[in-house]
């Protein structure tokens, strides 16, 4: 193919840089390549495309290898790209929702992500390969990959988490970007979170309230043995040491918020439950109870 031919077809001057002539050329090979595109008029424009792009970079290495050795004329605009240091890859962003058990106590976690990956090929100079069907001689190509991070303890909802140099590949010589792992908290239904502190709602039953027990609470770690003392009143917060979150060399404690159940009961036509409320009125309030008819009973 005729250099101006190509060149017009890439729709890039002839005073391109490098860079922007491996972009064109990039556009162009994926648009004509046979896997995208399978008539035989496009394989041909591939093959037409690809040698001559070939044939062009070659001249242009060449002519800046006789400047650099000779030294004999100014360097040209052209030519800067030579000395421009290759491009680092860019930064990626993702999201990833976890548990508030997975972001206490760290938790293995799979992304997915649209990457500009290293393709691997190489020429007989050990740079990527313009023959390789993957990448062009780019070097790099995009493609789906699952990265499996270890997310660290205690991570709280709105941080991020770096991976560097998981992000996209730079140019040929040039370090990737980092991945850049935005993190959400689910709300948990069980579980609340203050500072170090975890909180949770025990509702227990009016004659538990009265008598006490020992019951099993859940917590992070597991489920634990609590004691609630005869008589607690409501909203008392007992304290369970050491079952909050860890945070350096602090550890928070889990409270567990005291609910009592206070029930409406249906007592018509059964009276064993006015009569021993009726007994609590006036043995522990020494109080009369209301009659029946000043009850509000639905
Ligand atoms: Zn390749």
């Amino acid at each position: 193919m005729e250099e101006k031919v190509f060149y017009k077809m890439l729709e890039i001057p002839k005073h391109c840089t490098d860079e922007e002539l491996k972009k064109a050329y990039y556009r162009a090979a994926k648009k004509y390549h046979p896997d995208f595109c399978s008539n035989e008029q496009a394989t041909k424009m591939f093959s037409d495309i690809s040698i001559t792009y070939k044939r062009i970079l070659e001249q242009r290495k060449k002519k800046f290898s006789l400047r650099k050795i000779f030294n004999a004329e100014p360097v040209d605009d052209n030519s800067e790209i030579y000395t421009n240091p290759p491009e680092p890859g860019t930064d990626i962003h993702t999201n990833i929702n976890m548990s508030l058990k997975d972001s206490i106590l760290g938790s293995r976690q799979r992304v997915l992500i649209y990457r500009t990956s290293r393709c691997g090929c190489t020429n007989k100079n050990g740079e990527p390969d313009i023959n390789c069907p993957v990448c062009y001689g780019l070097g790099t190509y995009k493609k789906n990959v699952n990265i499996d991070i270890n997310t660290p303890a205690n991570i709280r909802d709105g941080q991020t988490l770096k991976l560097t140099g998981k992000g996209n590949a730079g140019d040929y010589g040039a370090v990737n970007g980092d991945l850049i792992i935005h993190v959400t908290v689910i709300p948990d239904k069980t579980f609340f979170v203050k500072n170090n502190d975890i909180y949770i709602k025990k509702t227990i039953t009016f004659p538990e309230a009265v008598l006490g027990l020992r019951t099993n609470v859940p917590t992070i770690y597991g489920d634990t043995e609590i004691t609630i003392p005869p008589g607690i009143k409501p909203r008392t917060k007992i304290r369970i040491p050491e079952m909050g979150i860890v945070n350096g060399s602090e550890k928070g404690d889990e409270y567990a918020v005291i609910y009592v159940d206070i029930p409406k009961i249906d007592i018509t036509g059964d009276d064993k439950v006015y009569k021993a409320l009726q007994f609590i009125q006036k043995n522990v309030y020494n109080r009369e109870l209301p009659i029946l008819d000043k009850c509000v009973i639905s």
